[in-house]
């Protein structure tokens, strides 16, 4: 993920009685308009889980840890060549190709082994991580030294980690002498902590990946006594707020400090940056939200999870928490952050030049050129000139499709009480370009991690519990399994290309 926003999204929702209060009319308004009904569940059928030695996972996340992949620069390929010669090792066909000088993308594909397989499943990694500040570090962030349960490593939950588990998965699954009924596809692509090259040029360097009938993710994990010790919530990232990064631009005549005018580029400038920085957004609850809030607050329970869970209610009675809550308010709004800017270069000298870029976050109920029309009727100055340098829309799938009535049929097998909830992702992942091309795509981590844990993700320490690597490779290679043999469709047939916002 290129930011980590998750685990901020999911504590704030942990928090307790403030979050959501409502009282006695509420009571009666959940009992007038009914919660949404129960979610569906698909036990795990198929044939039997494959065997794994769950040893292997650790010290394969350990040598990818030490691979030390980070993006800046992008040194991928040495992570590329583990998991080439891991799969080659176990007789799995792979191909490389390059998405930058120097770095390289990889896919391996192992073909179904009935008469008239299904479509493929795709497995998506990223092979790059954000930089580390040893200094900030209790242990070295690209040793992978395991100290009691804990695997210290930059890349061990974001997502080196869940690379190791979908590599030993389809290793699992390749030497299974169990049916496939679809092929299973794994791409590991470069660049997702920057700008997503890796991805994007994945899917033209092999435009089979468009035929996948589903895709699974980074973006979202079992979440450990999320609302209540002793309980989980497996958290299943289904949507992502869309993107409109863009600069303004303005010129004017350059001249003495000692003579300001109004067209000033600085201050013509400044006039539009406050016009965007002072913009009012509404509070807007997008279908994802909506779901999001029901599942979580079913989760929850309480009054403030049945609140949670009658949409026309939290409009009126989450309102003011939503917009006190950072984590909250970006799942809400269309947000504008200011993040670089230009101008001078002489304390008495008024420049010709100046610009500002801002970074727009968009919800689905808008599209990036809408909301780029929008800013300008505010700026309403022709003088000034708006660039968009990068904007995609939100984007989702569904958020009931069946394969993830199957991950609550895993959920239900779990020792510890474990509930699913679809998550709106105030970040983004590679998801968006597959979702883009119509795979449905579901940020699916299977492991089993704390707030605290998550946390970590980008910052100092990350770390993954061994006990829980190795229980998360057990859990999806039974998941997946199920999902390769399940007979029936993955994600709804009135909607083979997921449900893409625009
Ligand atoms: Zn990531």
């Amino acid at each position: 993920m290129t930011s980590h926003a998750l685990g901020m999204t999911l504590k704030e929702l942990r928090r307790p009685a403030e979050f959501f209060l409502g009282g006695m009319f509420a009571w009666v308004l959940v009992a007038g308009l009914g919660c949404a009904g129960a979610p569906d569940v698909r036990p795990l059928t198929g044939p039997a889980a494959p065997t794994i030695d769950p040893d292997n996972v650790v010290v394969l996340l350990q040598e990818l840890i030490r691979a030390a992949p980070q993006n800046p620069p992008g040194a991928e390929n040495q992570v590329v060549q583990l998991v080439e010669t891991r799969a080659q090792f176990a007789g799995i066909e792979t191909e490389r190709a390059p998405f930058a000088k120097g770095r390289d993308n990889i896919l391996l594909r192992l073909p179904a082994t009935v008469d008239k397989p299904g479509r493929p499943i795709l497995l998506v990694a990223h092979s790059d991580v954000v930089p580390a500040n040893p200094d900030e570090w209790s242990a070295p962030p690209f040793a992978a030294e395991v100290r009691g349960d804990e695997l210290y490593g930059r890349g061990s939950l974001d997502m080196l980690g869940m690379l190791a588990l979908d590599l030993e998965a389809v290793v699992a699954l390749a030497q299974s002498s169990a049916p496939r009924h679809r092929p299973v596809w794994f791409v590991v692509a470069g660049d997702e902590e920057v700008d997503g090259l890796g991805m994007q040029a994945a899917l033209t360097t092999w435009p089979a990946l468009r035929e996948a009938e589903v895709a699974f993710n980074e973006g979202a994990m079992v979440v450990q006594d999320l609302f209540h010790p002793g309980e989980d919530v497996w958290t299943v990232a289904v949507a992502e707020r869309g993107l409109m990064q863009f600069t303004l631009t303005t010129t004017g005549e350059s001249g003495h400090g000692s003579r300001p005018g109004p067209d000033d580029a600085p201050a013509r400038l400044t006039r539009a940056m406050q016009s965007v920085l002072a913009r009012e957004d509404p509070l807007t609850l997008t279908d994802e939200t909506r779901v999001m809030f029901a599942e979580m607050g079913r989760a929850r329970g309480g009054v403030s999870g049945l609140l949670m869970q009658v949409p026309p209610l939290l409009g009126v009675f989450g309102a003011s928490s939503l917009e006190e809550n950072p984590a909250m308010r970006v799942l809400v709004h269309n947000t504008c952050a200011l993040t670089m800017m230009d101008a001078g270069y002489k304390r008495n000298v008024i420049p010709d030049r100046a610009s500002a870029t801002f970074d727009c976050r968009i919800l689905s109920s808008v599209t990036p050129g809408g909301f780029r029309d929008e800013l300008l009727l505010l700026i309403d100055d022709p003088k000034v000139t708006l660039t968009v340098d990068q904007a995609f829309p939100a984007n989702g799938s569904a958020p009931d499709a069946p394969v993830l009535a199957m991950v609550r049929g895993a959920a239900a097998d779990e020792p510890t009480p474990t509930s699913l909830a679809p998550l709106l992702s105030p970040g983004t992942t590679d998801s968006r370009f597959l979702r883009r091309v119509g795979v449905p795509s579901y940020g699916l981590v299977p492991i089993r991690a704390t707030l605290e844990e998550i946390a970590a993700i980008h910052g100092k320490d990350e770390r993954v519990r061994v006990s829980e690597l190795k229980r998360a490779v057990v859990r999806w290679v039974r998941l997946l399994t199920a999902i390769v043999n399940e007979p029936g469709p993955l994600v709804a047939p009135a909607d083979p290309a997921g449900s893409q916002q625009q």
